[in-house]
C-alpha cells in the first residue's frame, strides 16, 4: 500500500508524548513490511539544525486561508528505505520554543497553524508523484484532514486518497471559535452537527470523525469506553454511531529505542536471563537522585505528564499515606503547576525517600524505566498508556489503574498467577492505589515471586512487526470505502 501519516508529532523529530512514539514507529514498521510510507509533519523550530540532511523539495506551497494565501516550503528525508519524511517549512507558525503553548497557555492561532498544516498534507498527498492512496491522520490538529480529502472528492478531483483517523487522546478535540472555520475555505454545509460542528464551535477532531473512511483508537477497551457517557467528552453519541468503523489497536513499543541490552542510556545492560544489571542500574539511578543507595528498598517511580489524566491527584495522596513506608519514590515529570509544586513539596517532606525532577529528559527517562522496581501509572483515563509497556520490558512491575490500554497491556495476579506482570486496581482513589502500593511491598520481599512478575513481563512482545497487519487489515476496510 502507498501511505502518508500526517502527525503533528513524530519521534525522533519531535515529541511530547506517547503520539510521536506510536507515529514514528508504526511508519517505519509499514516501511519494513514493504509499504510505500511518507510521513508529513511540522517543521518545528531545531529540526533543520538537528538534521542537517534534510532536503528542500523544489516544491513551493501557495494555500488558501479564509482570504489570504500563506506559502510554505517543503523539506525531505529518508530515514530508510520506503519511508520519506515530509516537514512543512513555515517559520511563522512553526518556528517557535514549543510545538503547541508557552508558559501553559495554547497558542492563540493554533486552529490556522493546524488547519494550513492539513491543507499541506492532502496537497501532498494530491500532488506526490507515488500518490499515497491512503492519508492516515493523527490527532484533532490533523481532524479536518478527512473533511478536506471528502470535499476534493465530491469536487471530482481525480483519485481522492481514502482516510484513516487515530484517536490518540479523545480529550483534546482542538474547539474553537466557530469563525475559525473560515480558515478551512469550506462550504458552509459541512459546518453542522453531522460534521465539524460542536455546539456552535469548531470541533477538529469531531470534523476527522465525521468524515473519515475508518477510525482507530490505541487500545481496543477505549474503543469501547469512548462509545460510553463517562469516557465519551460529550462525543460519545457521535462515535455510537459510527462504531462499525471504529477499531482499538493497541499501540507497540520500540524495541530499537527501548531495550535494556543495547542501550546508551543504560550504563548497566541486562535481559530477563541476566537480571543483575537491573540492580546495578538501581544502585546507579540512586546514587544520581541523591537516594540512599539500599537494594533492600523498592523504588518506585513515575516518568509521566502531570496532568489530571495521569491520576496525579491520587498518587500524591497514595505517596503521602504510603512513604512512612520502607520504600523510595522518584518521579520525572512536566506539566500543570499544581502537580508541579505538589511533587516538589513531597520531595521536600521525603528527603532521602523521595526524589523529584521537573523537566523532560530522554535519558532520566530510560534511566528510571531500568532502575526501579515498580512503575506507577493510576491514570483516570488511559488511551493506550506507553510507559507501562516500557516497564515490562524493562522488567519494571507496572501498578495500574484497569482503564484503556493500561488494562489491556497489564496482567494482574488475580487474572492469572501464572502469566501476572503488574498489579491492577480499579477504584479512583488514593486509598486504592495505597493498596496497590502495598501488594508491590509484598511482593518485594518474596524474591521468587517478583522476579516471575519481572520475567514475565520481559518476554511480553509489544513489537511493532505484529502489529502491522492489524493496520493492514483496517487499511483495507477504508480502502473499500
Ligand atoms: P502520553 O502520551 O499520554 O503522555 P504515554 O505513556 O503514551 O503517555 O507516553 C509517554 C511518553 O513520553 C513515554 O515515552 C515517556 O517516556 C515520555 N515522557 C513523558 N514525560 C516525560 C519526561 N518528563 N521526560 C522524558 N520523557 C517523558
Amino acid at each position: 500500500m502507498k501511505i502518508l501519516f500526517a502527525s503533528s508529532e513524530v519521534f525522533p523529530y519531535s515529541k511530547t508524548g506517547g503520539l510521536a512514539d506510536m507515529v514514528g514507529a508504526l511508519g517505519r514498521a509499514l516501511a519494513e513490511a514493504g509499504h510505500r510510507v511518507g510521513i508529513v509533519t511540522p517543521s518545528y523550530r531545531g529540526i533543520r539544525e538537528r538534521f542537517p540532511e534534510a532536503k528542500k523539495l523544489d516544491w513551493w506551497l501557495e494555500l488558501p486561508m479564509a482570504n489570504r494565501y500563506v506559502q510554505g516550503e517543503v523539506w525531505t528525508l529518508e530515514p530508510e528505505p520506503g519511508l520519506t519524511i515530509y516537514f512543512i517549512h513555515q517559520p511563522e507558525y512553526y518556528d517557535r520554543s514549543d510545538l503547541y503553548s508557552n508558559g501553559g497557555a495554547d497558542y492563540a492561532d493554533n486552529a490556522e497553524r493546524f488547519i494550513f498544516f492539513c491543507k499541506a498534507a492532502v496537497h501532498l498527498a494530491r500532488y506526490l508523484p507515488w500518490q499515497p492512496e491512503l492519508i492516515h491522520a493523527h490527532d484533532w490538529q490533523v481532524g479536518c484532514v478527512p473533511m478536506l480529502v471528502q470535499h476534493q472528492s465530491k469536487l471530482g478531483w481525480g483519485n481522492a486518497p481514502a482516510t484513516c483517523l487515530t484517536i490518540h487522546n479523545l480529550a483534546y478535540q482542538g474547539v474553537f471559535p466557530a469563525a475559525q472555520f473560515g480558515m478551512t475555505n469550506l462550504p458552509l454545509e459541512y459546518f453542522n452537527p453531522e460534521g465539524a460542528e460542536f455546539y456552535n464551535h469548531l470541533n477538529c477532531l469531531k470534523a476527522g470523525i465525521a468524515f473519515a473512511n475508518v477510525i482507530t483508537t490505541v487500545s481496543p477497551r477505549y474503543a469501547r469506553e469512548i462509545t460510553t457517557e463517562e469516557f465519551g467528552c460529550g462525543l460519545d453519541g457521535f462515535l455510537r454511531d459510527r462504531r462499525t468503523r471504529l477499531f482499538g489497536i493497541l499501540n507497540g513499543a520500540d524495541y530499537d529505542e527501548w531495550n535494556t541490552t543495547e542501550n546508551p542510556y543504560l550504563p548497566f545492560p541486562y535481559s530477563a536471563r541476566k537480571l543483575a544489571g537491573k540492580a546495578e542500574n538501581k544502585q546507579k539511578l540512586q546514587h544520581e537522585l541523591g537516594l540512599p543507595e539500599k537494594a533492600a528498598v523498592p523504588l518506585f517511580g513515575s516518568v509521566t505528564r502531570l496532568a489530571e489524566q495521569k491520576g496525579m491527584d491520587i498518587q500524591l495522596g497514595a505517596l503521602e499515606e504510603m512513604l512512612s513506608s520502607d520504600m523510595q519514590f522518584v518521579l520525572l515529570g512536566s506539566g500543570a503547576t499544581i502537580f508541579e509544586k505538589g511533587f516538589l513539596k513531597l520531595a521536600q517532606r521525603f528527603p532521602g525517600k523521595a526524589a523529584v525532577r521537573i523537566g523532560y529528559d530522554q535519558g532520566l527517562a530510560h534511566r528510571i524505566e531500568a532502575g526501579c522496581d515498580f512503575c506507577l501509572m493510576p491514570s483516570k483515563f488511559e488511551p493506550c498508556g506507553l510507559t507501562q509497556i516500557y516497564s515490562l520490558r524493562y522488567g519494571t512491575v507496572p501498578i495500574v489503574r484497569a482503564t484503556g490500554g493500561l488494562d489491556d497491556s497489564v496482567r494482574d495476579y488475580a487474572e492469572n498467577p501464572k502469566t501476572a506482570d503488574g498489579i491492577k486496581f480499579r477504584e479512583y482513589s488514593a486509598r486504592a492505589l495505597a493498596k496497590a502500593i502495598r501488594k508491590a511491598l509484598a511482593i518485594y520481599q518474596q524474591p521468587d515471586l517478583l522476579k516471575k512478575f519481572r520475567v514475565n513481563g520481559m518476554k511480553m512482545d509489544f513489537s511493532w512487526g505484529k502489529i502491522v497487519t492489524e493496520y493492514e487489515r483496517v487499511y483495507g476496510i477504508a480502502l473499500k470505502r
